[in-house]
């Protein structure tokens, strides 16, 4: 039996990559902001729409660098729903998590919940785009706008997903997408910001490269490194000429799964969203034991059985992290918090064979129908 892993990174041919890393061997710029980092700027700038496009060397260095020039204090609302980064981040910007629940269907922040958790402290919402879903945007934007909010959203899983025709890195003051290998565009590890305000541009060279001015003698801020080299650049290039493809290619994967696991009494499967170009970038399915007859662990164990890893994602929520206990004043968020015990996402990648799926399909299905 072939062993099936949760995902797979996309790769150009090692040919298309050689070519593309050749002039680094007569230039011998490998790092700080070099032509390669500069193309790839500008390309992703074009293909996500943005107004304008920061890169990191990763997605997290990524979000904390937008946090920290966007100024913020006291208190930012998020939800728990989401992998450590995000809430890591604002954490480590000093600021205060208040945790909102999330949409049972969607998985995003609840923006119904979001108004009764502003205070006088509140600075920001950081929302999370999960699986390729997106949050309310037009309604985040009005919250925001009435009680004078900043808008950083955590788009790591939304590469390339359009919203009413717009790239969806518009919305907001600022996004965080991340390159990590597992996603569907990488860099190797890598990561952006696209911000709607362009003075913000000079800062986030800044908060990339120690808090230094061009010159190297000025240092008007505190920061750390967090610059993409230009192997890493190399490899985004190559992989933004296939993106298109790869989409497509998940896309397929998915409608399989849905045509197999969609409408099964007991299993909630991921549903597209109206009006949303999407990227596939997750297949996230919650299991009813009560009505399905199997829990998520139990599918999970049954899969790992076969050589299939699918991944509790996200499990644990952030708000039970150990790191956070007696830290703040965590906020309970029962949907976010039942999701967490029924979600697994099933392996997808652009090149998992329907047969597999199928596979996948027969084992999760096996001896629920009681
Ligand atoms: C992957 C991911 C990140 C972190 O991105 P890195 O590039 O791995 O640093 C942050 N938030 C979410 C929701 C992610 O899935």
């Amino acid at each position: 039996m072939n062993k099936i892993n949760v995902t797979r990174s996309s790769m150009p041919s090692f040919e298309e990559y050689m070519e593309e890393i050749r002039e680094l061997w007569e230039s011998r710029w490998l790092t700080n902001m070099g032509v390669k980092h500069n193309e790839l700027q500008d390309r992703l700038c074009e293909y996500l729409s943005a107004p304008n496009v920061s890169l990191f060397t990763n997605g997290h260095l990524a979000l904390e660098a937008a946090i920290a020039v966007m100024g913020l204090t006291g208190e930012v609302i998020t939800t728990p729903f989401t992998f450590a980064s995000t809430t890591q981040a604002i954490v480590r910007n000093g600021l205060t998590p208040v945790f909102c629940d999330i949409d049972p269907d969607t998985f995003t922040i609840d923006v119904n919940k979001i108004e009764e958790l502003i205070t006088d402290k509140t600075s920001a919402i950081i929302p999370v785009h999960v699986y390729g879903n997106v949050c309310d945007v037009y309604k985040i934007e009005e919250i925001a706008k009435k009680h004078d909010l900043k808008v950083i959203y955590d788009a790591a899983h939304v590469f390339g997903v359009r919203v009413g025709g717009r790239g969806i890195g518009s919305f907001g003051d600022a996004s965080m997408f991340s390159f990590h290998a597992t996603k569907v565009f990488n860099t190797i590890e890598g990561g952006c910001v696209t911000y709607a305000d362009e003075s913000l541009t000079e800062r986030l060279k800044i908060q990339k490269n120690f808090g230094m001015l061009p010159g190297g003698e000025i240092f008007p801020e505190v920061a750390g490194n967090a610059k993409m080299n230009e192997f890493q650049a190399a490899m985004g290039l190559c992989n933004l000429r296939h993106v298109d493809g790869e989409i497509e290619k998940r896309k397929a994967v998915v409608m399989r799964y849905i045509e197999r696991l969609g409408g099964v009494p007991g299993i909630k499967t991921w549903q597209p969203q109206a009006g949303v170009k999407h990227n596939y970038a997750y297949f996230p399915v919650l299991f009813d034991k009560e009505v399905f007859g199997k829990s998520r662990d139990e599918v999970a164990a049954e899969l790992k059985d076969e050589g299939i890893l699918a991944r509790k994602y996200f499990y644990p929520i952030t708000n039970t992290f150990d790191c956070y206990k007696g830290r703040f004043e965590l906020q309970e968020t029962p949907i976010a918090l039942k999701a967490s015990k029924e979600v697994l996402t099933l392996p997808l990648y652009a090149d998992l064979a329907l047969d597999d799926v199928d596979r996948i399909c027969d084992i999760v299905l096996s001896g629920a129908e009681k």
